[in-house]
C-alpha cells in the first residue's frame, strides 16, 4: 500500500467500514511507515479529541489508539484463521463427498 492510499482509507479506519482484508493492509501499512502512523494519530486524536467529552490534556490518546489497533489486529488474526480453518473443513468435505461418488460408481 502507498502513502496516499492509506491517508485515503484513514477515514474509513474511524467509521469503521474496513473489511478484513482492508483492515490487514491498513495496520502493515501503519506498522511499517512512520509519517502515517504519526497522520493517523493526529486525524484519530481531532476525531476523538473532538467529539467526546474529556480534557484533551488528561487524556492519553497514544495508548488508546495502542489498545484499539491491538484489539483490530486480533480480531484480523481471529477472522483470518477462522476462514482458514472453515476452507479446510469445504475441502475436506469436497473431498468425502467425491469419494463416496466415486466408489458408488464403481458398483
Ligand atoms: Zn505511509
Amino acid at each position: 500500500m502507498v502513502c496516499n492510499e492509506f491517508e485515503s482509507m484513514i477515514p474509513m479506519y474511524l467509521e469503521k467500514k474496513f473489511s478484513t482484508r482492508q483492515m490487514e493492509r491498513f495496520l502493515a501499512h501503519l506498522d511499517e511507515c512512520r509519517e502515517c502512523r504519526n497522520e493517523f494519530e493526529i486525524r484519530y486524536i481531532v476525531e476523538y479529541g473532538l467529539t467526546e467529552d474529556m480534557e484533551f490534556s488528561d487524556y492519553n490518546f497514544i495508548k488508546r489508539i495502542d489498545n484499539e489497533l491491538m484489539e483490530a489486529r486480533r480480531q484480523v488474526n481471529d477472522t483470518i484463521r477462522k476462514s482458514r480453518i472453515s476452507m479446510v473443513v469445504y475441502i475436506a468435505t469436497n473431498i468425502v463427498v467425491l469419494l463416496c461418488a466415486g466408489y458408488f460408481l464403481l458398483l
